[in-house]
């Protein structure tokens, strides 16, 4: 085992150092569990007065996070500082890093992550497996390349910027589809007739110590293209295993950065793991750490992020997550209805977040099922989504 002796980062413990996060939604929430364990201070910012990570913090401040002046401001106050969510404003990232402020992940990851053509090139500049792609700078020109025959449906259409939980995804199958296109630059992305959706969470430290979480594999809703479940182990064969973690670690080496790197992966019919995205922070995807693993994804972002070592990856039981989302047709103050029904099953670990208010398929919180069996904790978890209902009052 290497040892780190010329660490610098531990006198984070129970002192006056400080951690910054942009972002307070359940991410930033689920991080303050450690930074609590540990005596850790921490400053959190987001635009939401109200947001889920307010009450952990030690200092919770409102603002945009996009903003140049908010976020530098925010920065200056802290010694390191990470995100939550990607759309936050780079250029003041790389100002307070060229002032001494450890910003991790580090501003020119996050700036090719925050554009999805900006990332698909990444992938390909590395020799990174993924799917074929064009891009356009207007969904007029897409139209035109679509009206030549130089793309063909069904392809997927991707917005560069600003994509969240599938908002900037759709799958084209017509010309009536392509009017329904939000205006901008986009990509036209080969759709990929996939058997699986995996994904592997990579942590990297600054002294390039990595690790790989198991594979994970998400079920998707039919139709909110939402993930639905996140099942681990990830049903698949050792090879597939194995080439999908060595995928994320080529991924991981590429971009050189400090902290979680979340890799959405598609496994092929043909059985070619190709990455889909990547996010530099924790990730849905990882929830089910907080109970399965030695070490949470949590932990281990906060282990990178103050130079310690990282924790052991390796499951301690299966693990099937379900995102408790807001139902169709209901907006308004939030009920978790029959919750306490699902309290009575073997293994149930329910997360609320802490949003007062619902919108359909909104993210309001999720539950771990863990048992010995996955096929057990698989038809619990079945039984959990159907039923706790996340209603307006
Ligand atoms: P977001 O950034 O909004 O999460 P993703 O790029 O992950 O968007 O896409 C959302 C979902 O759309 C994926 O999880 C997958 O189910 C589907 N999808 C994305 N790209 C493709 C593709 N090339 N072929 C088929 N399905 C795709």
């Amino acid at each position: 085992m290497r040892i780190f002796a010329q660490s610098t980062w531990m006198d984070f413990f129970s002192s006056d150092k400080v951690l910054g996060i942009l972002g307070g939604g359940q991410l930033g929430k689920m991080l303050l569990y450690t930074t609590r364990q540990w005596d850790v201070t921490t400053y959190v910012m987001d635009p939401n007065p109200q947001a889920p990570a307010r009450l952990a913090c030690n200092r919770f401040v409102t603002g945009d996070l996009m903003d140049f002046d908010q976020v530098y401001q925010f920065g200056k106050n802290v010694d390191v500082l990470t995100i939550e969510i990607e759309n936050v404003n780079v250029e003041a990232l790389k100002k307070l890093a060229q002032e001494g402020v450890k910003v991790y992940p580090q501003p020119e990851v996050l700036e090719i992550i925050q554009n999805k053509c900006r990332q698909k090139n990444f992938y390909k500049k590395h020799g990174l497996p993924t799917a074929p792609f064009y891009e356009f700078s207007s969904v007029e020109q897409l139209k035109e390349a679509v009206a030549k025959g130089q793309v063909s449906f069904p392809f997927v259409w991707k917005s560069a910027a600003m994509g969240y939980d599938g908002y900037g995804v759709a799958i084209v199958r017509s010309n009536e589809d392509l009017d329904t296109l939000k205006e901008g630059a986009c990509m036209a992305e080969e759709y990929v007739p996939f058997d699986k959706e995996l994904a592997v969470i990579v942590c990297r430290n600054p002294h390039g110590q990595i690790t790989t979480y198991p594979v994970v594999e998400m079920e998707f809703h039919p139709t909110a293209n939402q993930v639905e479940y996140v099942l681990c182990p990830a049903r698949i064969s050792v090879e597939d295993a194995q080439a999908a973690r060595k995928v994320a670690m080529k991924a991981s080496e590429a971009f050189g950065h400090v902290g979680l790197l979340a890799v959405e992966l598609f496994l092929t019919k043909e059985g070619e793991i190709i990455i889909n995205e990547v996010a530099p922070r924790p990730h849905n995807s990882g929830h089910y750490t907080l109970e399965a693993s030695y070490t949470s994804q949590f932990e281990q972002h906060l282990r990178a992020l103050l130079d310690l070592p990282l924790g052991q990856t390796d499951s301690k039981v299966s693990a099937v997550m379900v995102n408790l989302v807001g139902k169709a047709g209901h907006q308004g103050a939030v009920y978790y209805k029959n919750i306490d029904q699902i309290m009575t099953l073997e293994g149930v670990n329910p997360h609320i977040y802490g949003k007062r208010e619902t919108r359909p398929f909104r993210k309001m919180g999720h539950v771990t099922i863990v048992h010995p069996k996955l096929e057990t904790a698989r038809t619990l978890a079945a039984q959990v989504k159907e039923t706790v209902e996340v209603i307006s009052k």
